[in-house]
């Protein structure tokens, strides 16, 4: 495999978000007319697999179907519905490899029912996991893999037998673990780069309401964890390593940029994504402090546009300082 050649998968959700807006949310056996509504395609494996994808590549360069340095393959599963064919059509549009992703037969696509009070801007949101449950819990990653990605939409069984599965390849593992729930010591243990928000660390460190980062990040990095990455909203991004942490060295913090905000969703998704591709490319000589910059760049353009994965900026759409 040629060094300037990297591919990411992406082990995961996908989902189909229903949304609807209402003037308000309808009572019990109560019928409403709605605003206005629309169907886009999410999940946080699809949103961090487009991620990657947009990252490292122009939307000409998409539109082409032209190869670039990081091939980016999603791994997971649909159902057989109608649902389906546009999802991976619309992921390969974006630049997604879609071999890997399984038509369950029988099987629902992942579905996000969602309700937006506009007058709030509260949502309210019910999760069908439909296929996304039904992942089959084997070995998923094809050998020229460099960096494998997970987050946890799919069962925690496949999370934790492909992590295991590419640690003993020397597969570089980047945990997402969102939504939190409790992992095995185990899942800590070698674990290349963990990447969460304040909520997660509070749930997986056991910490609650943490007063110092620094705590939190000793509790994973004595657990095995290599790098730890906090994202803290508008107030930026912690992180540590164990190297420095074995020497002492304090963690960093980098201040989010100042942008006007619009809407936050897929901040978090595209941070992992840009964080994953420099880390795809970074191999044997990964330089976190760059890293951790560029992903900061990336999220705070996707701040700065309503909905998810089209939110989410082209390689040439990223700030370049
Ligand atoms: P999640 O959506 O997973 O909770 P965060 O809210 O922590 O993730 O945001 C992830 C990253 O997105 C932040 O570390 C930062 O880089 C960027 N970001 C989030 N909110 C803002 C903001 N208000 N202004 C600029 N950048 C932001």
């Amino acid at each position: 495999m040629s060094s300037s050649h990297h591919v990411i998968s992406v082990i995961g959700s996908l989902n189909v978000d229903l949304v609807t807006r209402t003037a308000r949310i309808p009572a019990g056996g109560e019928t409403l007319t709605a605003e206005s509504f629309d169907t886009g395609f999410g999940g946080k494996g699809a949103n961090q697999a487009v991620a990657c994808a947009r990252v490292s590549r122009t939307r000409s360069q998409a539109r082409k179907g032209e190869s670039t340095d990081v091939e980016v393959r999603m791994v997971g599963a649909v159902g057989d519905d109608q649902f389906a064919d546009d999802f991976l059509k619309s992921l390969q549009a974006g630049g997604v490899e879609t071999s890997k992703v399984q038509k369950l037969p029988n099987q629902k696509t992942g579905v996000a029912v969602i309700l937006v009070e506009s007058q709030t801007g509260e949502n309210r949101i019910l999760l069908s996991p439909g296929a996304n449950y039904n992942v089959p819990v084997v070995d998923l990653l094809q050998p020229d893999t460099t960096v494998a990605l997970f987050q946890l939409e799919v069962p925690i069984e496949v999370v934790l037998l492909n992590m295991k599965a590419a640690r003993e390849r020397n597969i570089v593992v980047i945990l997402n673990p969102a939504p939190a729930i409790p992992l095995p010591e185990d899942a800590y243990k070698g674990l290349d780069h963990l990447i969460v928000n304040e909520t997660e660390a509070s749930i997986l460190s056991g910490i609650e309401n943490p007063t110092s980062w620094n705590d939190v990040a000793s509790v994973f990095i004595n657990g095995g964890v290599q790098n730890v990455i906090i994202t803290l909203g508008a107030e930026g991004v912690y992180y540590q390593t164990a190297a420095r942490h074995t020497k002492s060295q304090p963690a960093k913090v980098l201040p989010a940029r100042k942008v006007k905000v619009v809407d936050t969703t897929a901040a978090g998704d595209t941070f992992v994504g840009a964080y994953a591709v420099s880390v795809a490319r970074g191999a044997t000589s990964f330089d976190i402090d760059a890293a951790i910059e560029y992903a900061n760049r990336a999220a705070s353009e996707t701040v700065q546009k309503v909905g998810a994965q089209s939110a989410i900026p082209w390689v040439d759409e990223v700030p370049s300082s």
